[in-house]
């Protein structure tokens, strides 16, 4: 095939893992990307392109699009705690001395972290999100940004006002990769009638709402105490389930609890390495799914995980499931594929744009190299093709080769041509130590 004039990139010579609906899988081919979107591909390619990127033993596969994130910056202090004290020692102080100087670097941080580990997409949950925006629409990468509205106690997140400012302000900038939606940080956090108008803001301006849910059996026992309900039947009594809902965990959920999620379309982001290291516990993956509730993939905060690595994530994610059931057959490598590429797409309304390499999408899309002993040896012909179970159980963020967005390089060889890599550490040190201070940590 013969295309017309010089095309803005080519990938080729690529094993590539569409993800399409028929889940086709090319063994050897190119993908030809121009003004961004995917124009063709297949075998036999024949395209003349201003750049062309040809890895030897590349395998191309959708950006993976991690669900539920922090941009904080205190990775790896106070370890070790039980996670009330932790909690209110340790992460209440810090959040109250973020300020969006701060902000600015710790979203740089995780931002080139997201783009040298494969992800393209994020949803993130945190503070002072106007300096997040700015470092969104320079890095690159496609985000969801939710600021963090907490009403009690007061002065360690974000409000309600904040967040519809936010919309207004950045809601559609950067060629649509900058996406504001509301985020309501939990139920024993925030106020019902928060709740409540952040609903009726979402349904009129089109967005979604991003908030934790029952992600501790303490969190739930204080909602019955409370209210005489569950949190999941605490929301739903406030009309705000449904629409574009993200419930970040859904760790301890009832049988009525799950049929009121699948019933509502909620989405539950499942954080696997969050839930073991604070000892959270572990989520009815396969219920939910059982159930029709669509779940997605998530690696929490870089304080309770500690990396953003959605890779590592999936081969958690897996483990654990087989773990819990005793059962080594559940949760297949291509749903934990799905769960970090097109069923996330799905969640945050962007399908047809993105979570799968196809004609007329956006060239959101991740090369691995798999020059590399752990990946090897492989198969991929009709009968067996084991790459997909080394991308879930064999690799890490450290092999991706290069990271596309819209059709932009963001990392090629693993130089990222966005953020400057040298600057950002230097400054996070600065700012980490500045933020200790300010909590009365050192
Ligand atoms: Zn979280």
């Amino acid at each position: 095939m013969t295309g017309q004039g010089q095309i803005d990139l080519l990938l080729k010579d690529l094993a590539i893992i569409t993800m399409d609906p028929q889940r086709t899988f090319i063994k050897k081919g190119s993908i030809a990307i121009d003004n961004g979107v995917i124009i063709d591909l297949g075998a036999d390619l024949d395209y003349q392109a201003k750049k062309t990127i040809s890895v030897e033993q590349g395998v191309a596969l959708p950006g993976l699009i991690n669900g539920h994130m922090h941009g904080t910056l205190s990775r790896g202090i106070c370890e070790d705690l039980k996670l009330m004290d932790w909690l209110e020692k340790i992460c209440f102080p810090l959040d109250a001395q973020y300020t969006p100087e701060i902000i600015e670097v710790a979203e740089e941080l995780n931002q080139l972290e997201m783009i040298m580990s494969g992800t393209t997409t994020f949803v993130d949950i945190y503070r002072h999100m106007h300096a997040a925006a700015r470092v969104l629409e320079r890095s690159g990468l496609r985000g969801f940004l939710t600021p963090q509205v907490i009403d009690v106690p007061k002065g360690v997140g974000e409000t309600y006002e904040g967040n519809v400012q936010l919309y207004h302000d950045w809601h559609g900038k950067g060629n649509g990769r900058v996406n504001i939606w509301m985020g309501i940080h939990a139920p024993y956090s925030a106020l019902p009638e928060t709740y409540i108008k952040a609903k009726e803001f979402a349904e009129n301006h089109g967005i979604g709402i991003h908030t934790h849910l029952c992600e501790t059996r303490d969190e739930v026992e204080q909602c019955r105490r409370e209210y005489n309900k569950t949190p999941v039947q605490y929301l739903h009594s406030l009309g705000v389930l449904g629409g574009k809902f993200l419930a970040a965990h859904c760790v301890h959920l009832t049988e009525a609890d799950m049929e009121i999620l699948a019933e509502s379309g909620v989405t539950a982001v499942y954080n696997p390495i969050s839930n073991m290291k604070l000892a959270s516990g572990v989520a009815p993956v396969v219920k939910m799914r059982d159930r029709g509730i669509r779940v997605v993939l998530g690696t929490d905060s870089n304080l309770s995980n500690n990396n953003i690595d959605m890779l590592k994530e999936m081969q958690v994610a897996g483990a654990l499931q087989k773990l819990a059931h005793m059962d080594a057959s559940v949760l297949k490598s291509e749903e934990i594929l799905e769960m970090a590429t097109i069923l996330p797409a799905q969640a945050l309304g962007i399908d047809q744009e993105v979570g799968s390499i196809e004609k007329g999408k956006k060239a959101d899309i991740i090369i691995l190299d798999f020059d590399r002993p752990h990946l090897w040896p492989y198969m991929c012909n009709d009968r067996i093709n084991n790459l997909i179970a080394h991308i879930i159980y064999s690799a890490s963020g450290a092999d991706v080769h290069s990271t596309i967005v819209d059709g932009k390089v963001l990392m090629e060889n693993r130089e990222v041509k966005t953020l400057d890599r040298k600057r950002i550490y230097e400054q996070a040190q600065e700012m980490l130590e500045r933020l200790c201070r300010g909590a009365g940590l050192v």
